[in-house]
């Protein structure tokens, strides 16, 4: 039976990794959640002191770092980073930062490419991220393209945060999207940006489970299931 590997991209709280979550379990795939590779390049770096503006010094990290993916009983993909826990730790404000401030940076998307493939060789995926379409799996037997409008997407994402720390502010969250937003698609290496191929999914005007029969209706007619 042909592989079925699915590339999902798009920008910061278009709902990407939920969906994505959602939709490997029922149609029983694993799910590669990218962002977080990055992020746990950005934690370490953070932690080791290094300004994540310092292209040497976060490469300089790559040789000693040991990142991996697990994923726990319901689904949930866990991140080990040097052999610690830290799921939980690369969500956190200042790592989201980190993250975008480390992601244009050539020998960390070189570092994260091979490894990224190779996840993909054994099993059924589907992989989130920026570039899954157009750099990491060209061949993907599928690349979708999810978006919403910037102040949707806002709001998602701070309701998402504000659930964990009460104390989030609105303004804060929009500026950090936009900043975010706009170094990844005017980065050089890798920008965000649709594969010509991809098959779009606006997802401003749907709720959660909308989105989520939407993005099942493209799997399932591309894949005849
Ligand atoms: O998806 P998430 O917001 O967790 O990603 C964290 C950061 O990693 C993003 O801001 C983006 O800059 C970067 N990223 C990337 N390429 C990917 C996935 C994430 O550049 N494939």
């Amino acid at each position: 039976m042909e592989q079925k590997s699915i590339a999902l991209d798009g920008p910061a709280g278009a709902g990407k990794s939920t969906l994505a979550r959602r939709a490997a379990e029922h149609f029983g795939l694993i799910y590669v959640d990218t962002g977080a590779l990055y992020r746990c390049i950005g934690l370490h770096a953070l932690r080791n002191g290094i300004n994540s503006s310092d292209e040497q010094g976060v490469a300089g990290l790559l040789h000693g770092i040991s990142i991996e993916m697990k994923h726990d009983g319901d689904g949930l993909q866990r991140m080990l980073l040097c052999g610690e826990d830290v799921t939980d730790a690369i969500r956190s404000p200042e790592s989201s930062k980190y993250a975008s401030d480390v992601s244009p940076m050539p020998k960390v998307r070189d570092f994260l490419l091979s490894m990224q493939r190779e996840m993909v060789v054994k099993y059924d995926a589907i992989m989130d991220g920026r570039d899954i379409g157009t750099v990491v799996l060209p061949n993907a037997g599928l690349k979708i393209f999810i978006t919403a409008d910037m102040e949707k997407r806002v709001q998602r994402r701070y309701l998402e945060l504000k659930e964990k720390n009460s104390d989030t502010v609105l303004e804060e969250v929009r500026e950090a999207m936009l900043l975010r937003d706009k170094k990844d698609r005017e980065r050089t290496v890798a920008p965000l940006k649709a594969a010509d191929d991809a098959v779009l999914l606006d997802t401003t005007l749907l709720n959660l489970d909308e989105s989520f029969e939407a993005l099942c209706e493209i799997i399932s007619r591309r894949f005849g299931l």
